[in-house]
């Protein structure tokens, strides 16, 4: 009988057996610290170079400044009821969930205080 190869005290591998703490699986999509929308490359903020912003999308942000300076955090939620109204991408149940989501995000943390 073969004894299994051991490299520095570590259990030896099993081939074929999945791979456990998969950094892939705890992956979720960066949202938007503005409207809770995830963000990707495509429709990130802008800054005033015109690099990314990884914190906003680009409806929220632009130029390093926000689209809209006077919106509150109960106008964002309506935006987004209206949103879920008129559009039929993003369903009742998303804009909820986004809207619950909102007072985590880094904008409202801030006017919250
Ligand atoms: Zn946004």
């Amino acid at each position: 009988m073969k004894t299994p190869m051991k490299i520095c005290g570590l259990p030896p591998i099993a081939i074929g057996e999945p791979i456990k703490n998969n950094i892939y699986l705890d992956m979720k999509p960066d949202l938007c610290q503005s409207c809770g929308f995830p963000i990707f490359e495509e429709n990130k903020g802008t800054n005033r170079d015109n690099s990314k912003n990884d914190d906003y999308c680009t409806n929220c942000y632009q130029n390093r400044e926000f689209l809209d300076h006077s919106l509150s955090l109960h106008g964002m939620q309506v935006k987004l009821m209206e949103m879920a109204a008129f559009h039929n991408e993003i369903t009742l149940g998303e804009v909820e969930q986004i809207i619950m989501n909102l007072p985590r995000l880094k904008r409202w943390q801030m006017s919250s205080i």
